[in-house]
């Protein structure tokens, strides 16, 4: 068998004292695609925060392991018992297997879907995990309708804008938080009525004060540790928490007697449960094209890195100086 060397991104530990986990930039043997697999040559890279979580080991993950679970890229070689896929198809991944942050990565051809040519490669590998998420969130989880109301923690970031768009364009009165001004025109623009900056303000008291005592219908929480106490205090009696993220760090348990207080719900959705099965996963990524195509959605790549700069792209995203979405482009 001809194996290829390939240059990706690998998380590993640093020889440090207090053991570490670093980005480098290193060759990878990657082989030939099996029976079933595809082999991609990758164009764009998605850059989520579960790519944070996965580095600094809050999911834990065998090392060294490549990081990344989203790419749009071109079909460089094809299994066998694979009718439907040929060198030189335009597709894009999202979830499982992890290991885009590489130039080039062997798949499962089920875990790929079409991209129509229309749609640019830093689009694409922006809204296929992003807006497969706010399709489970917004359509799964809990189906907002016109008249509802809702927040949005950090409405500016890759998945909060388009949420907030999505939301809008359902009918939902939606109130983002955001940490700066800036990041607030960003969320206003996407959709939100009512932006709050939640470093400078308390949420609890803001959302109280826009719905007059009456609450959110859902609450749509990534930020976890530092929210999701003030987010149960947000909901409307029989409200919902979606719990979706802990870009602040894990929440801590919440005792059912919270729930109570209000007959609320609660629950802590992950993609991969919402696109499990080939036709969830060609849904979910068909109703999101489509609205990129009706002009719904609109991506926002704010951040592009060279693959090799994946560390920089990590620390801006951790830092939150980043909104809108991050891509890394490889070098060749
Ligand atoms: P974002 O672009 O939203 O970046 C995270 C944002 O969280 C920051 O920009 C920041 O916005 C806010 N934030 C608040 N507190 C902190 C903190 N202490 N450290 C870092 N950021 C903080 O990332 P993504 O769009 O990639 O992901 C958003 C969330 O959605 C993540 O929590 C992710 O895990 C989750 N997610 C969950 C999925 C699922 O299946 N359950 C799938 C996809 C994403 P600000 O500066 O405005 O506060």
């Amino acid at each position: 068998a001809t194996f290829h060397r390939r240059s990706s991104i690998r998380a590993s530990t640093a020889a440090a004292a207090k053991a570490q986990m670093v980005l480098n930039w290193e060759d990878v043997e990657i082989g030939e695609p099996k029976e079933g697999e595809i082999r991609v040559k990758n164009k764009a890279i998605g850059v989520n925060f579960i790519d944070v979580y996965n580095r600094k080991g809050v999911y834990k993950t065998d090392l060294p392991f490549t990081p990344g679970r989203e790419a749009v890229g071109v079909v460089t070689a094809v299994g066998s018992g694979l009718t439907g896929r040929k060198v030189g198809d335009v597709v894009a991944y999202a979830g499982n297997p992890m290991g885009s942050y590489a130039e080039e990565q062997i798949l499962p051809a089920s875990a790929a879907v079409p991209v129509p040519s229309s749609v640019d490669h830093k689009v694409a590998a922006s809204i296929m995990l992003k807006g497969m998420t706010v399709h489970s969130l917004l359509r799964r989880c809990f189906k907002v309708e016109a008249g509802h109301t809702i927040l949005v923690q950090a409405a500016a970031g890759g998945v909060g804008s388009l949420l907030c768009q999505w939301a809008n364009a359902l009918g939902a009165t939606v109130i983002g938080t955001v940490s700066s001004e800036e990041k607030a025109a960003q969320a206003k623009e996407d959709g939100c009525r009512h932006v709050i900056i939640y470093t400078k303000e308390d949420f609890v008291a803001a959302v109280n004060n826009i719905t007059s005592g009456k609450g959110v219908n859902v609450v749509y929480d990534s930020v976890g540790k530092d929210t999701y106490q003030g987010s149960l205090k947000c909901l409307a009696s029989r409200g919902y928490l979606v719990s979706f993220g802990q870009s602040s760090g894990l929440p801590d348990p919440i005792p059912l007697s919270d729930l109570a207080t209000k007959s609320l719900f609660l629950t802590r959705p992950s993609l991969m449960h919402y696109t499990a099965t080939r036709d969830e996963l060609l849904e979910s990524a068909g109703e999101v094209f489509s609205l990129l195509s009706s002009g719904v959605l609109k991506v926002r790549v704010n951040h592009v890195y060279p693959l090799s700069e994946a560390a920089r792209a990590h620390a801006d995203l951790e830092g939150r100086k980043t909104s809108g979405s991050i891509v890394l482009i490889p070098d060749n």
